[in-house]
């Protein structure tokens, strides 16, 4: 547990803590690890041929699932989003590391991507992988979200306020049913609307959550220079990196709720370092193209 300590924070009497989960792996980094470890049991046990799974350009559930698989020797597949992006592979560090790990990329249209959950498509894409394993997107499903519920452990029972980053629901559903009742578990969506409430009614066994909706900085894997100034002052001043897409964003917003008195004072806040760390490099080269500040 590493303890965030600012003036402000103290001022306004808030306890910060983080839990550094994105440690817990070196190349299967932090939420993806839980979200992928009784996925791969429940591949190995039954003999599956490989893993297939779904993501975008900078996914860090496919550099993680690719990662896991040549750790394990299990063959694996990446569906990914984007036609254009089959020639440019090089150039993308997230897509270059996979392939490093020996994952097959297979890239598709925007609109056949969109099937990525249709039965029928599923079928068709089964009939070339033969006995693989299908993963969702973003590695959400019932398995992952009994990794997440091993986040939280008897000592982090002491914290009032549990944050998270939150994509497609599932970290936070194991948090929900992982935590105490009188506990508040409070997510930080990185991306703009969706249906992130109906997929986390879903899976959780409580109702002690809420989603804070003002820190999505535009969208998925979009930043802007506030953002970018704030994650760099962060990791100079507590020596701790944060990624662009998910982990600094969260930080961002509990700052932010400390100073406007959204979380309350007294709260003993505890926030969940989901990893992601993987994503630096390509933002990095984004920001560099359009001559912004970069990640330190
Ligand atoms: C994928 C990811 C999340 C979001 O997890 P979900 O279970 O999809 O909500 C949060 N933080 C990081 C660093 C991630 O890579």
């Amino acid at each position: 547990m590493l303890s965030i300590k600012t003036l402000e924070n103290i001022r306004l009497n808030a306890q910060v803590s983080l839990k550094p989960d994105y440690l817990i792996h070196p190349t299967v980094s932090g939420n993806k690890y839980r979200k992928l470890k009784y996925n791969l049991q429940k591949a190995q046990s039954e003999n599956y041929k490989g893993i297939l799974t779904f993501g975008g350009a900078f996914s860090n559930h496919i550099a993680a699932t690719a990662a896991a698989g040549q750790a394990l020797n299990i063959p694996t597949v990446g569906i990914i989003r984007g036609e254009e992006l089959a020639s440019k592979i090089e150039l993308n560090s997230t897509l270059n590391y996979a392939q490093s790990c020996g994952m097959q990329l297979e890239f598709v249209s925007r609109s056949v991507y969109k099937q990525k959950t249709d039965p029928a498509y599923l079928k068709t894409l089964l009939e070339s992988f033969e006995d693989f394993y299908i993963i969702p997107e973003g590695g959400t499903n019932a398995l992952a979200i009994k990794g997440c519920e091993e986040i939280l452990t008897e000592e982090d029972h002491t914290f009032d306020t549990i944050c998270c980053a939150v994509g497609t629901g599932g970290t936070i559903a194991g948090l929900i049913n992982s935590s105490l009742p009188t506990q508040k578990i409070i997510g930080f969506p990185a991306l703009k609307g969706g249906f992130l409430n109906e997929d986390i009614c879903k899976f959780a066994t409580q109702s002690n959550w809420e989603l804070w909706e003002a820190y999505h900085f535009g969208g998925y894997a979009k930043v802007d220079s506030k953002l970018i100034t704030f994650m760099n002052h962060f990791k100079t001043t507590f020596k701790i990196p944060l990624d662009p897409v998910y982990t600094a964003k969260m930080m961002y917003g509990i700052f932010d709720a400390i100073q406007t008195g959204k979380i309350p004072k007294d709260a003993k806040v505890l926030a969940i370092h989901t990893g992601g760390l993987q994503g630096i490099e390509g933002m990095n080269l984004r920001l560099k193209q359009k001559q912004l500040e970069t990640i330190i």
